[in-house]
């Protein structure tokens, strides 16, 4: 006997479908979500730890008015095998990384800018129908526009952030990385991303003293910004988390000590697990023809960076009061593979699913300083929502199942066949 996996009510299927539509010529504002709608699901995970069984989450004008406890059979859409969550957040992407005949590539080099940004809106895309609603991207100049398309609802896209290009000029002196974070905040940047450290080839060697951290990151602070550090070394981490810096990432070579300080310091702390090593060594032959990555040591390097991502996955998520987000460092063809990562910090690094999908949703939020306004399914918060195929809390791979994709309470990607049983 076939089973029903999904059902749609169709007097509001026509609202969805015309919301979900493109329209012919851009729009100044934002298409409007349908006024009201209601989806019912096996589970709904509100993405702060809870779960309800068999309820229905009600929508009105794109923002998430209340959860009913019961499975409402009138329900605009239903998902009887289904469960609802908050949309998806990676605070660490690249959507203007993009790979050009063969070769790693970014928009604003040298090829030409038509094709280059298609490729990155195909990023873009993607990362949507793998279910992330938000991302924050550290950073292209070439996000504005990409970032504007997507508010005003001109391009299918995440709620996109960006840190427009990162700071990464060790030669300034203090006051010039100064004045560098006023240019970045003047021209409409949503955080600071600057680099602390060299590479992971590098070992993660320092590049910035600590009076130019405390510049940039103070600064930031100054003007309202979070500041986002790229750092390797447990030296480099030091230094930011005392420079009062927002948030570190990568931090490879990190020690236990230095975890430490920033649980105390309540310094945000996001490894990346598996995908970004996988990428690069997917690719290296082609991406890197002729540098160090395509080389045999290159390979060593990167396949020992991937041990070190889920054995340093392991040891933040146990380090007590540490406060974790989630970020993948997606490049290129990795826009879209974000999910990998939450996969790996379960079966890697030892995470419980529950655990993993509150960072990847309101902690991410909270690291954003978006709480307020998405992460969560709560009363007043924006309808990001999407359905997997069966209870993500048991099984982290339903993640990989996304039927629906709603971001502001518009339905943007729809597909049935990920629902089946
Ligand atoms: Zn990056």
């Amino acid at each position: 006997m076939r089973r029903a996996v999904y059902a749609v009510a169709t007097s509001a299927l026509i609202a969805v479908g015309a919301a979900a539509q493109p329209s012919a010529t851009p729009a100044a504002s934002p298409p409007a979500p349908p006024a009201r709608m209601t989806i019912a699901a096996r589970w709904v995970l509100d993405g702060r730890g809870a779960i309800v069984e068999n309820a229905t989450v009600v929508i009105e004008q794109g923002r998430i008015a209340r959860i009913e406890r019961r499975f409402a059979k009138d329900a605009t859409l239903s998902f009887p095998s289904g469960a609802l969550l908050p949309g998806l957040i990676d605070v660490h992407v690249h959507p203007a990384s993009i790979e050009r005949d063969g070769r790693l590539g970014a928009i604003g080099d040298n090829a030409a800018p038509g094709p280059s940004m298609l490729l990155a809106v195909a990023n873009l895309a993607r990362t949507l129908r793998a279910g992330y609603t938000t991302v924050l991207s550290l950073g292209s100049n070439a996000d504005l526009d990409l970032r504007a398309a997507i508010a005003e609802g001109r391009l299918a896209g995440p709620r996109l952030l960006t840190t427009l290009a990162p700071i990464n000029n060790a030669q300034l002196t203090p006051d010039s990385l100064r004045a560098l974070v006023r240019q970045r905040a003047a021209a409409g940047a949503d955080a600071i991303k600057l680099f602390a450290s060299l590479g992971l080839g590098d070992g993660g060697a320092p590049t910035m003293t600590s009076e130019q951290l405390d510049a940039i990151c103070g600064e930031a602070r100054t003007t309202g910004l979070r500041s986002v550090v790229h750092a390797h070394s447990s030296e480099s981490i030091r230094r930011a988390v005392m420079a009062g810096c927002t948030a570190i990432e990568h931090g490879v070579f990190v020690d236990q000590p230095v975890l430490d300080l920033m649980a105390e310091r309540g310094t945000w702390f996001d490894p990346q697990c598996t995908m970004v090593f996988d990428n690069y060594l997917e690719h290296r032959l082609t991406w890197f023809a002729g540098g160090s990555y395509a080389k045999p040591e290159g390979e060593v390097l990167l396949k020992r960076g991937r041990e070190l991502g889920a054995t340093l996955t392991r040891a933040a998520a146990a380090t007590k009061g540490l406060k974790l987000a989630f970020g993948t460092d997606a490049v290129a063809v990795g826009n879209g593979r974000n999910t990998d990562d939450l996969l790996c910090r379960v079966e890697r690094g030892g995470q419980r699913p529950m655990d993993v999908i509150v960072t990847a949703t309101s902690r991410n939020a909270e690291s954003l300083g978006l709480a307020n306004e998405l992460g969560a399914i709560a009363p007043g918060l924006a309808a990001d929502l999407i359905v997997v195929a069966g209870n993500p809390a048991a099984d982290i791979h339903a993640l990989s199942r996304v039927g629906l994709v709603m971001r502001g309470g518009i339905v943007h990607h729809f597909d049935p066949t990920q629902l089946r049983p």
